[in-house]
């Protein structure tokens, strides 16, 4: 397994340093920007694991950039921990309203920092639930990782199960190919659009022997939708 990217958005060099130091001695990867606009810039190369987000930051404040991070598709869902010399519980909590996952306040060991780091980054290990969903006749099992359709067994790929997973707990919604790509292979990876369409080919094929193909419904202009009715 690749060890997490981290991204350090921290103005003074030498805290930056030392917060790169240590998260590299931790056996992860460190990436670092001193604003903003430098952050943006990795993030557009490569999508980090966890943000460590300084709350002064000039230009733009860490409060108002942790805004952004939440609407942003390709960062919504990477934690942030803010950094602060702030202590007091208002700050705290504004902290947390703009989007962080936790907050760490400066001076700050680097033990309990790694602490945090490794108990968000675990919080948030993409975990699909283990609860066998069930549409009609048509019944998935994550933990077996077994599809059926009116009893007869389903074979898919990875990718197909994850999708037909997705489409199973969010049914008659519509959703656009980059949600999606989001939802379904992670904000981590830049795929193209049209990478979905093949994916929802193969799962449309592989229901077409059951007659179920018509539950992925293309909606012109939109995307896609599973709908029962
Ligand atoms: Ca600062």
């Amino acid at each position: 397994m690749m060890s997490a990217k981290i991204l350090i958005v921290e103005d003074e060099p030498a805290i930056q340093e030392l917060l790169a130091f240590n998260v590299r001695q931790a056996g992860f990867q460190a990436l670092c920007a001193a604003d903003a606009d430098g952050a943006w810039q990795q993030i557009r190369n490569n999508v980090p694991d966890l943000i460590l987000l300084d709350w002064m930051l000039p230009n733009t404040s860490g409060v108002i950039f942790a805004k952004q991070l939440r609407i942003d598709a390709h960062t919504k869902d990477v934690p942030i921990i803010m950094l602060t010399a702030r202590g007091e519980e208002s700050d705290k909590v504004l902290g947390l309203e703009s989007g962080a996952d936790d907050y760490i306040t400066k001076p700050f060991s680097p033990r309990e920092l790694m602490a945090r780091i490794r108990a968000v980054l675990r919080r948030n290990a993409p975990q699909m639930p283990n609860e066998t969903v069930a549409s009609g006749a048509l019944e998935l099992s994550p933990s077996t990782h077994r599809v059926t359709a009116k009893g007869t067994a389903i074979e898919l790929g990875p990718t197909e199960f994850r999708l037909l997973h997705f489409f199973m707990t969010h049914v008659e919604r519509v959703y656009s190919r980059r949600q999606l790509l989001d939802q379904v292979w992670g904000t981590q990876v830049f795929v193209e659009e049209r990478t979905v369409d093949v994916h929802i080919r193969r799962l449309r094929a592989a229901l077409e022997p059951v007659e179920m193909d018509n539950l992925i419904q293309t909606v012109r202009g939109s995307g896609y939708r599973f709908s029962t009715s």
